[in-house]
């Protein structure tokens, strides 16, 4: 279904983030006919470039970073000639009046700010003097929002000044992953999970988030933010949100949004033995952490793994064990619901311990699977074993799923559409800072120094221990 016609402004239309995952995106979304014809797409970045120049540049990135979508010749000659561009400095006063002109009338106007945080300020600012935003308009921001509770608070008055709270769309590209979505559809959607869903019957909750790549590149900035940073204050806490809230009355952007607050402000806090920092070393496929960071001191943590309660009667007691590193043994993001084991047994012999675990998996292979037990087939007798009741979407849902939409096309027509579900409100994100410094200040006063752990393995020996110590064993990452 298309969704109303708009003009989409860029800002840092020629930069990373742009060219390998939101212009992409929005050509597959073009290509699908959700993307009206005559919308329009105006990069705006301090290069100095015309249309044709930013047309050939996007021609490029969707060569490069397209998937099968990048063999349609006409396809992409169609969108291209959608593209225009603006040299604008966010800070200064050239270009804005070129960009007013293009702007049309009677469709949404939506603004990305694809630039670094510190300029926020200056676009809203500058898009109300020169009366090209109003109230209507739609501003995307990304992360990082704000790295402790004062800045985000501060980057939240400043956007406040001239946008409202409906206006403004905070990504968090998690929250666009079809699994994702696809948990609440799980939770809210079936009879069978919801009586379940509480620590009478769950043991307690993993999630892991394991990249395989480095720190190579971005190492500047990644050494000045760390995984509590850059992983657990957002894209893990929306995830733990998403399995720890309340059923919402109804699915609107606010309804859920208050509950996914609910839990952020009932997270308890963290004590140092509940918490291990990692850095990767060096090993045969590629350098050490603080090589890639060049930073030969540094203390920035590239592997977090950490215990947690949600103080609420749905979750009493039930831990929840969160973990996210890079350079580890796979690339692999997942949930697990852990629940308790059988009380009793009736069948003698069967001294394995059960459980049944459902396992939401964010990649690879999308999907879910629920553990069950069943009888080993054959002649053996009451043998039981546990097996996967699988559902990886793609075999599940055919072959329509290659045209799905992937995280960042689902968020921008969201943003078009005026649907904030799925992004993050400002007392939200305030919420998981006030959460996550005291933890951070606290390793800082301790001159905590992250352990070591050889890439290319599940982190440091401690993180292992986090759990083991309960009695409970992290999943495998594979
Ligand atoms: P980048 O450095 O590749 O690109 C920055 C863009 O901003 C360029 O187009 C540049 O011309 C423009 N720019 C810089 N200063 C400007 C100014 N004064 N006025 C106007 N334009 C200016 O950065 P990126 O990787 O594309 O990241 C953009 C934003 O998205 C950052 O806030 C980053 O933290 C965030 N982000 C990036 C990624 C990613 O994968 N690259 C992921 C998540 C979030």
């Amino acid at each position: 279904i298309p969704v109303d016609s708009f003009d989409l402004v860029i800002f840092g239309g020629t930069g990373d983030l742009a060219r390998r995952k939101i212009l992409p995106g929005l050509f597959r979304r073009f290509r699908s006919g959700q993307m009206p014809a005559e919308a329009r797409i105006i990069g705006a970045a301090r290069s100095d470039m015309d249309d044709a120049g930013y047309r050939q540049m996007i021609r490029e990135a969707i060569a490069e970073f397209g998937s099968e979508e990048k063999n349609d010749a006409g396809g992409i000659d169609a969108f291209l000639g959608r593209l225009h561009y603006v040299a604008i400095d966010a800070t200064g006063d050239g270009g804005w009046s070129q960009l007013r002109d293009l702007m049309r009338d009677g469709v949404i106007r939506a603004f990305y700010f694809s630039v670094a945080p510190s300029l926020f300020g200056a676009l809203a600012e500058r898009l109300h003097q020169h009366g090209i935003a109003d109230a209507s308009s739609r501003i995307v921001v990304e992360k990082p929002f704000g790295r402790d509770l004062a800045s985000a608070k501060a980057l939240n008055a400043t956007l406040a000044e001239h946008f409202d709270e409906g206006q403004i769309y905070r990504i968090d590209h998690y929250l666009g992953k079809e699994t994702v979505q696809n948990l609440m559809a799980v939770r809210f959607g079936n009879v069978l999970f919801e009586p379940l869903w509480n620590s009478h019957y769950i043991d307690h909750i993993q999630i892991t988030v394991a990249e395989t790549v480095g720190v190579t590149g971005r190492g500047s900035y990644y050494d000045k933010s760390g995984a509590m940073r850059d992983m657990v204050q957002n894209h893990l806490m929306q995830l733990l949100c998403l399995i720890a809230m309340e059923p919402p009355s109804t699915y609107d952007a606010d309804t859920v949004r208050d509950e996914k607050l609910k839990v952020i402000r009932a997270l308890q806090p963290v004590e140092p033995h509940q918490i291990v920092r990692g850095q990767y070393e060096a090993s045969q496929d590629g350098p050490s952490y603080r090589d890639d960071a060049e930073n030969p001191r540094s203390f920035t943590e590239s592997f977090l793994a950490l215990k947690c309660h949600i103080a609420n009667w749905r979750w009493a007691k039930v831990p929840f064990y969160i973990r996210t590193g890079k350079r580890m043994k796979a690339r692999s993001s997942e949930i697990a619901v852990v629940f308790k084991d059988l009380g009793h047994t009736i069948f003698e012999g069967d001294t394995a311990r059960h459980r049944n675990i459902l396992s939401i998996r964010l990649q690879p292979n999308e999907g879910m699977d629920l553990q069950v037990t069943i009888k080993e087939p054959g002649p053996g007798g009451m043998r039981l074993v546990d097996v996967p009741l699988d559902m990886t979407f793609a075999d599940a849902l055919g072959p329509d799923r290659e045209d799905a939409p992937d995280a960042y096309e689902r968020l921008i027509m969201d943003v078009i559409r005026g649907n904030q579900t799925l992004f993050m409100r400002g007392d939200e994100v305030e919420a998981a800072w006030a959460w996550t410094d005291p933890i951070i200040e606290g390793w800082e006063a301790r001159n905590d120094v992250p352990k070591l752990y050889d890439a290319g393995t599940a982190g440091p020996e401690d993180a292992m221990m986090l759990m083991h110590r309960d009695g409970r064993r992290w999943r495998e990452i594979k």
